[in-house]
Protein backbone atom coordinates (compact mmCIF):
# COMPACT_ATOMS: atom_id res chain seq x y z
CA UNK A 1 0.00 0.00 0.00
CA UNK A 2 0.99 3.55 -0.65
CA UNK A 3 2.05 5.70 2.56
CA UNK A 4 -0.68 8.32 0.98
CA UNK A 5 -3.25 5.52 1.65
CA UNK A 6 -2.43 4.48 5.29
CA UNK A 7 -3.90 6.23 7.94
CA UNK A 8 -2.18 4.70 11.17
CA UNK A 9 -4.36 4.73 14.40
CA UNK A 10 -1.25 2.84 16.34
CA UNK A 11 -1.13 3.49 20.15
CA UNK A 12 2.77 3.36 19.80
CA UNK A 13 5.22 3.54 18.07
CA UNK A 14 3.13 6.00 16.62
CA UNK A 15 2.39 7.97 13.49
CA UNK A 16 4.91 10.98 13.05
CA UNK A 17 3.83 14.01 11.20
CA UNK A 18 4.56 13.93 7.65
CA UNK A 19 7.10 16.89 7.23
CA UNK A 20 9.55 15.32 10.52
CA UNK A 21 9.66 12.15 8.34
CA UNK A 22 10.64 14.23 5.09
CA UNK A 23 12.88 16.28 6.85
CA UNK A 24 14.81 13.05 8.48
CA UNK A 25 14.80 12.22 5.32
CA UNK A 26 16.43 15.05 3.50
CA UNK A 27 18.72 15.21 6.27
CA UNK A 28 19.57 11.52 6.21
CA UNK A 29 22.79 11.26 4.60
CA UNK A 30 23.96 14.58 4.96
CA UNK A 31 22.95 16.64 7.87
CA UNK A 32 23.21 20.35 8.19
CA UNK A 33 26.43 20.25 5.62
CA UNK A 34 28.38 18.29 7.75
CA UNK A 35 28.86 15.40 5.41
CA UNK A 36 27.37 12.81 7.57
CA UNK A 37 24.24 11.38 8.83
CA UNK A 38 23.09 12.18 12.70
CA UNK A 39 23.26 8.01 12.90
CA UNK A 40 26.57 8.35 12.26
CA UNK A 41 27.67 11.51 14.73
CA UNK A 42 29.71 11.04 17.41
CA UNK A 43 27.61 12.37 20.71
CA UNK A 44 30.84 14.01 21.95
CA UNK A 45 30.51 16.35 18.77
CA UNK A 46 29.46 19.97 18.94
CA UNK A 47 27.09 19.41 15.79
CA UNK A 48 25.22 16.16 18.23
CA UNK A 49 25.98 19.34 21.85
CA UNK A 50 23.53 21.46 19.30
CA UNK A 51 20.81 18.48 18.96
CA UNK A 52 20.06 17.76 22.36
CA UNK A 53 20.43 20.88 23.95
CA UNK A 54 18.02 22.55 21.21
CA UNK A 55 15.78 19.43 21.78
CA UNK A 56 15.70 19.86 25.56
CA UNK A 57 15.00 23.66 25.39
CA UNK A 58 12.47 23.20 23.14
CA UNK A 59 10.50 20.85 25.99
CA UNK A 60 11.07 23.62 28.29
CA UNK A 61 9.50 26.44 25.96
CA UNK A 62 6.72 24.23 24.98
CA UNK A 63 6.05 22.93 28.54
CA UNK A 64 7.43 26.19 30.37
CA UNK A 65 9.40 24.09 32.88
CA UNK A 66 9.97 25.87 35.49
CA UNK A 67 14.31 26.42 36.32
CA UNK A 68 14.63 24.22 39.34
CA UNK A 69 14.33 21.46 37.20
CA UNK A 70 16.09 19.17 34.75
CA UNK A 71 15.24 17.74 31.60
CA UNK A 72 17.05 14.83 30.88
CA UNK A 73 17.13 11.54 28.01
CA UNK A 74 17.04 8.05 29.06
CA UNK A 75 17.21 4.66 27.20
CA UNK A 76 14.83 1.67 28.61
CA UNK A 77 11.92 3.21 27.93
CA UNK A 78 8.71 4.22 30.17
CA UNK A 79 9.37 0.42 31.55
CA UNK A 80 13.11 1.51 32.26
CA UNK A 81 11.65 4.47 34.16
CA UNK A 82 9.16 2.13 36.03
CA UNK A 83 12.78 1.13 37.88
CA UNK A 84 14.52 4.10 37.84
CA UNK A 85 12.09 5.61 39.54
CA UNK A 86 12.22 4.04 42.97
CA UNK A 87 15.65 3.48 42.94
CA UNK A 88 15.98 7.43 42.95
CA UNK A 89 13.30 7.90 44.89
CA UNK A 90 12.17 5.51 47.60
CA UNK A 91 14.76 6.02 49.54
CA UNK A 92 14.14 9.68 49.99
CA UNK A 93 12.33 9.16 53.67
CA UNK A 94 13.37 6.49 55.91
CA UNK A 95 10.37 4.15 55.46
CA UNK A 96 11.66 3.51 51.94
CA UNK A 97 7.55 3.55 50.61
CA UNK A 98 5.85 4.59 48.11
CA UNK A 99 2.16 5.43 47.26
CA UNK A 100 0.83 4.05 43.93
CA UNK A 101 -2.39 4.60 42.24
CA UNK A 102 -3.17 1.76 39.85
CA UNK A 103 -5.58 2.41 37.53
CA UNK A 104 -4.11 0.38 34.38
CA UNK A 105 -2.05 -1.78 33.09
CA UNK A 106 0.70 0.54 33.39
CA UNK A 107 0.86 1.42 36.56
CA UNK A 108 0.21 -2.12 37.91
CA UNK A 109 3.23 -3.05 36.16
CA UNK A 110 5.29 0.12 37.68
CA UNK A 111 3.71 -0.87 41.03
CA UNK A 112 4.80 -4.41 41.17
CA UNK A 113 8.87 -2.96 39.96
CA UNK A 114 8.49 -0.61 42.41
CA UNK A 115 7.72 -3.46 45.35
CA UNK A 116 11.69 -4.87 44.58
CA UNK A 117 12.83 -1.76 46.17
CA UNK A 118 10.51 -0.74 48.76
CA UNK A 119 7.42 -1.02 50.58
CA UNK A 120 4.92 -0.33 48.06
CA UNK A 121 1.08 1.22 49.08
CA UNK A 122 -1.97 1.09 46.97
CA UNK A 123 -3.80 3.98 47.79
CA UNK A 124 -6.83 2.89 47.03
CA UNK A 125 -9.32 -0.08 47.09
CA UNK A 126 -8.26 -2.73 44.08
CA UNK A 127 -10.13 -1.79 40.89
CA UNK A 128 -12.38 -5.12 39.77
CA UNK A 129 -11.64 -3.81 36.26
CA UNK A 130 -9.62 -0.77 34.89
CA UNK A 131 -12.36 1.57 33.52
CA UNK A 132 -12.73 4.39 36.22
CA UNK A 133 -10.39 6.45 38.70
CA UNK A 134 -11.43 5.88 42.30
CA UNK A 135 -13.58 8.02 43.92
CA UNK A 136 -10.91 10.23 45.81
CA UNK A 137 -12.73 10.37 49.34
CA UNK A 138 -11.74 5.83 48.85
CA UNK A 139 -7.60 7.50 48.76
CA UNK A 140 -5.64 6.66 51.97
CA UNK A 141 -2.24 8.78 50.94
CA UNK A 142 0.42 8.03 53.39
CA UNK A 143 2.09 11.07 54.73
CA UNK A 144 5.18 9.78 55.37
CA UNK A 145 5.82 8.07 51.35
CA UNK A 146 8.63 8.93 49.31
CA UNK A 147 7.02 9.55 46.51
CA UNK A 148 2.64 9.22 44.79
CA UNK A 149 2.94 7.95 41.55
CA UNK A 150 0.45 7.38 39.26
CA UNK A 151 -0.01 7.13 35.34
CA UNK A 152 -1.62 10.22 33.54
CA UNK A 153 -3.06 8.10 30.75
CA UNK A 154 -3.11 4.35 30.69
CA UNK A 155 -2.72 3.40 26.91
CA UNK A 156 -4.24 0.29 27.11
CA UNK A 157 -7.48 0.62 29.16
CA UNK A 158 -8.11 4.23 28.00
CA UNK A 159 -8.25 5.85 31.03
CA UNK A 160 -6.89 9.71 31.45
CA UNK A 161 -6.58 11.42 34.89
CA UNK A 162 -8.14 15.60 33.99
CA UNK A 163 -7.33 16.62 37.19
CA UNK A 164 -3.93 16.47 38.95
CA UNK A 165 -3.86 14.52 42.45
CA UNK A 166 -3.78 16.64 45.40
CA UNK A 167 -0.86 14.88 47.72
CA UNK A 168 -0.66 17.49 50.51
CA UNK A 169 3.20 18.07 50.08
CA UNK A 170 4.35 14.59 49.31
CA UNK A 171 6.12 14.44 45.80
CA UNK A 172 4.68 13.22 43.03
CA UNK A 173 5.43 11.45 39.99
CA UNK A 174 3.47 11.23 37.07
CA UNK A 175 4.47 8.30 34.06
CA UNK A 176 2.90 10.56 30.76
CA UNK A 177 3.94 7.93 27.94
CA UNK A 178 0.81 8.79 26.42
CA UNK A 179 -0.44 11.66 26.48
CA UNK A 180 2.92 14.04 27.00
CA UNK A 181 2.34 17.69 25.53
CA UNK A 182 -0.96 16.58 24.06
CA UNK A 183 -2.08 19.32 26.43
CA UNK A 184 -0.44 22.02 28.81
CA UNK A 185 0.48 20.54 31.86
CA UNK A 186 1.37 22.62 35.04
CA UNK A 187 5.25 20.63 35.36
CA UNK A 188 5.70 22.88 38.83
CA UNK A 189 2.96 20.11 40.30
CA UNK A 190 5.28 17.65 39.98
CA UNK A 191 8.36 16.12 41.65
CA UNK A 192 8.76 13.99 38.37
CA UNK A 193 7.37 13.62 34.96
CA UNK A 194 8.76 10.97 32.30
CA UNK A 195 7.17 9.72 29.32
CA UNK A 196 8.69 7.57 26.26
CA UNK A 197 9.05 9.53 22.99
CA UNK A 198 7.35 7.21 20.67
CA UNK A 199 3.71 8.46 20.92
CA UNK A 200 3.00 11.93 20.88
CA UNK A 201 6.72 13.62 20.61
CA UNK A 202 9.05 11.06 18.41
CA UNK A 203 9.97 7.44 18.26
CA UNK A 204 10.63 4.81 20.23
CA UNK A 205 14.68 4.82 21.76
CA UNK A 206 14.30 7.76 24.00
CA UNK A 207 12.44 8.90 27.58
CA UNK A 208 12.16 12.28 28.90
CA UNK A 209 12.61 12.75 32.38
CA UNK A 210 11.85 16.14 33.87
CA UNK A 211 12.34 15.95 37.25
CA UNK A 212 13.31 18.96 40.14
CA UNK A 213 16.46 20.04 41.20
CA UNK A 214 16.33 18.65 44.80
CA UNK A 215 15.41 15.14 44.24
CA UNK A 216 18.76 14.55 42.09
CA UNK A 217 21.45 12.73 44.31
CA UNK A 218 19.31 10.65 46.34
CA UNK A 219 19.44 7.20 44.45
CA UNK A 220 20.18 4.12 46.44
CA UNK A 221 23.70 2.75 45.88
CA UNK A 222 21.98 -0.12 43.83
CA UNK A 223 20.91 1.92 41.70
CA UNK A 224 22.25 1.37 37.76
CA UNK A 225 24.67 4.47 37.37
CA UNK A 226 23.19 4.91 34.03
CA UNK A 227 19.63 5.17 35.72
CA UNK A 228 20.78 7.76 38.43
CA UNK A 229 19.56 11.01 37.12
CA UNK A 230 22.01 12.77 39.17
CA UNK A 231 24.58 11.76 37.09
CA UNK A 232 22.58 12.10 33.79
CA UNK A 233 22.12 15.64 35.09
CA UNK A 234 25.53 16.55 35.93
CA UNK A 235 26.54 14.74 32.07
CA UNK A 236 24.03 16.68 29.94
CA UNK A 237 22.58 13.20 30.02
CA UNK A 238 25.91 11.56 28.04
CA UNK A 239 26.88 10.17 30.51
CA UNK A 240 26.87 7.07 27.75
CA UNK A 241 26.11 7.29 24.38
CA UNK A 242 22.52 8.46 23.86
CA UNK A 243 19.81 7.49 21.56
CA UNK A 244 21.32 10.74 19.32
CA UNK A 245 18.94 10.03 16.49
CA UNK A 246 15.79 9.41 18.36
CA UNK A 247 17.13 12.69 20.32
CA UNK A 248 17.14 14.51 16.88
CA UNK A 249 13.84 13.40 16.03
CA UNK A 250 12.30 14.37 18.72
CA UNK A 251 13.89 17.79 18.39
CA UNK A 252 12.27 17.58 14.77
CA UNK A 253 8.62 16.94 16.43
CA UNK A 254 9.21 19.29 18.80
CA UNK A 255 9.51 21.92 16.51
CA UNK A 256 6.65 20.82 14.27
CA UNK A 257 4.34 20.99 17.61
CA UNK A 258 5.71 24.79 17.87
CA UNK A 259 4.75 25.66 14.45
CA UNK A 260 1.07 24.53 14.85
CA UNK A 261 0.79 26.26 17.80
CA UNK A 262 2.45 24.74 20.74
CA UNK A 263 0.82 22.66 23.81
CA UNK A 264 -2.44 24.54 23.84
CA UNK A 265 -3.02 24.20 19.99
CA UNK A 266 -2.37 20.47 20.77
CA UNK A 267 -5.03 20.36 23.19
CA UNK A 268 -7.22 21.91 20.81
CA UNK A 269 -7.22 19.32 18.19
CA UNK A 270 -6.83 16.17 20.46
CA UNK A 271 -9.97 17.77 22.09
CA UNK A 272 -12.12 17.80 18.77
CA UNK A 273 -10.50 14.21 17.52
CA UNK A 274 -11.54 12.42 20.76
CA UNK A 275 -15.10 14.25 21.02
CA UNK A 276 -15.61 13.21 17.05
CA UNK A 277 -15.13 9.28 17.84
CA UNK A 278 -16.98 9.52 21.70
CA UNK A 279 -19.60 11.23 20.14
CA UNK A 280 -20.62 8.47 17.20
CA UNK A 281 -19.96 5.62 19.85
CA UNK A 282 -22.29 7.62 22.39
CA UNK A 283 -24.81 7.55 19.55
CA UNK A 284 -24.97 4.51 17.79
CA UNK A 285 -27.33 3.21 21.18
CA UNK A 286 -24.69 0.68 22.12
CA UNK A 287 -23.92 -0.55 19.23
CA UNK A 288 -20.21 0.93 20.22
CA UNK A 289 -19.41 0.82 23.50
CA UNK A 290 -16.79 2.42 25.58
CA UNK A 291 -16.29 1.00 29.35
CA UNK A 292 -14.46 3.59 30.19
CA UNK A 293 -16.40 6.03 32.84
CA UNK A 294 -17.30 9.10 31.10
CA UNK A 295 -15.21 11.54 33.40
CA UNK A 296 -11.92 9.90 32.64
CA UNK A 297 -12.03 9.09 28.68
CA UNK A 298 -8.59 9.30 27.75
CA UNK A 299 -8.12 11.65 24.88
CA UNK A 300 -5.17 9.54 23.22
CA UNK A 301 -6.49 6.10 23.49
CA UNK A 302 -10.22 5.31 22.87
CA UNK A 303 -10.95 1.25 23.18
CA UNK A 304 -14.49 0.25 21.75
CA UNK A 305 -16.38 -2.47 21.74
CA UNK A 306 -18.81 -3.83 19.07
CA UNK A 307 -22.38 -5.35 18.81
CA UNK A 308 -22.87 -6.29 22.44
CA UNK A 309 -21.08 -4.51 25.70
CA UNK A 310 -18.39 -7.35 26.06
CA UNK A 311 -18.36 -7.15 21.87
CA UNK A 312 -19.18 -9.16 19.42
CA UNK A 313 -15.77 -10.90 18.01
CA UNK A 314 -17.27 -11.85 14.66
CA UNK A 315 -18.27 -7.98 13.99
CA UNK A 316 -15.61 -6.53 15.55
CA UNK A 317 -13.07 -8.75 12.79
CA UNK A 318 -14.76 -8.09 10.50
CA UNK A 319 -14.95 -4.20 11.36
CA UNK A 320 -10.65 -4.41 11.26
CA UNK A 321 -10.97 -5.91 8.21
CA UNK A 322 -12.86 -3.50 6.15
CA UNK A 323 -11.34 -0.72 8.22
CA UNK A 324 -7.58 -2.08 6.97
CA UNK A 325 -9.13 -2.37 3.08
CA UNK A 326 -9.50 1.30 3.53
CA UNK A 327 -5.99 1.88 4.41
CA UNK A 328 -7.23 2.46 8.66
CA UNK A 329 -4.34 0.64 10.37
CA UNK A 330 -3.57 -0.59 14.22
CA UNK A 331 -7.47 -0.12 15.24
CA UNK A 332 -7.22 -3.68 17.36
CA UNK A 333 -7.21 -3.79 20.92
CA UNK A 334 -4.65 -4.54 23.27
CA UNK A 335 -4.34 -8.43 23.42
CA UNK A 336 -5.22 -8.19 27.31
CA UNK A 337 -8.45 -6.10 26.48
CA UNK A 338 -9.45 -7.40 22.78
CA UNK A 339 -12.14 -5.23 20.63
CA UNK A 340 -10.79 -1.88 19.13
CA UNK A 341 -8.76 0.58 20.26
CA UNK A 342 -8.12 4.34 18.59
CA UNK A 343 -5.12 6.20 19.57
CA UNK A 344 -5.22 9.83 18.60
CA UNK A 345 -1.53 10.72 19.02
CA UNK A 346 -0.59 14.80 17.93
CA UNK A 347 0.26 13.75 14.48
CA UNK A 348 -3.02 11.94 13.73
CA UNK A 349 -5.23 14.82 11.92
CA UNK A 350 -8.58 15.56 12.55
CA UNK A 351 -8.60 14.46 8.67
CA UNK A 352 -7.55 11.14 9.94
CA UNK A 353 -10.31 11.24 12.78
CA UNK A 354 -13.60 12.38 10.31
CA UNK A 355 -12.36 9.51 7.96
CA UNK A 356 -12.49 6.85 10.50
CA UNK A 357 -15.80 8.33 12.31
CA UNK A 358 -17.44 7.99 8.56
CA UNK A 359 -16.37 4.52 8.21
CA UNK A 360 -18.14 3.85 12.10
CA UNK A 361 -21.43 5.53 10.78
CA UNK A 362 -20.78 3.54 7.52
CA UNK A 363 -20.30 0.14 9.28
CA UNK A 364 -22.92 0.79 12.19
CA UNK A 365 -25.62 1.42 8.89
CA UNK A 366 -24.73 -1.71 7.58
CA UNK A 367 -24.83 -3.78 10.12
CA UNK A 368 -27.50 -2.42 12.96
CA UNK A 369 -30.26 -4.98 13.46
N1 LIG B 1 3.83 3.67 30.25
C1 LIG B 1 2.84 3.81 29.36
C2 LIG B 1 1.67 4.68 29.73
C3 LIG B 1 2.88 3.15 28.13
O1 LIG B 1 1.89 3.29 27.25
C4 LIG B 1 4.01 2.35 27.83
C5 LIG B 1 4.16 1.65 26.50
N2 LIG B 1 3.14 1.59 25.67
C6 LIG B 1 5.00 2.21 28.80
C7 LIG B 1 4.90 2.90 29.98
C8 LIG B 1 6.20 1.34 28.54
O2 LIG B 1 6.99 1.90 27.60
P1 LIG B 1 8.21 1.11 26.93
O3 LIG B 1 7.61 0.04 26.08
O4 LIG B 1 8.88 2.19 26.15
O5 LIG B 1 9.03 0.57 28.02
Amino acid sequence: MDRKQVVNFGAGPAKLPQSVLVQAQKELLNYNGTGISVLEMSHRSSDFAKIINTTADALRELLHVPDNYKILFFQGGGSGQFSAVPLNLIGLKEDRCADYLVTGAWSAKAAKEAEKYGKVNVVHPKLDSYNKIPERSTWSLNPSASYVYYCCNETVHGVEFNFIPDTKGVVLVSDMSSNFLSRPVDVSKFGLIFAGAQKNVGCAGVTVVIVREDLLGRASKECPVIMDYQVQAENNSLYNTPPCFSIYIMGLVLEWIRNQGGADAMDQLNKQKADMINDIIDQSNGFYSCPVDVACRSRMNIPFRIGKKEGDENLEKSFLDGASKLGMISLKGHRSVGGIRVSLYNAVTVEDAKALVTYMEQFLRDHKK
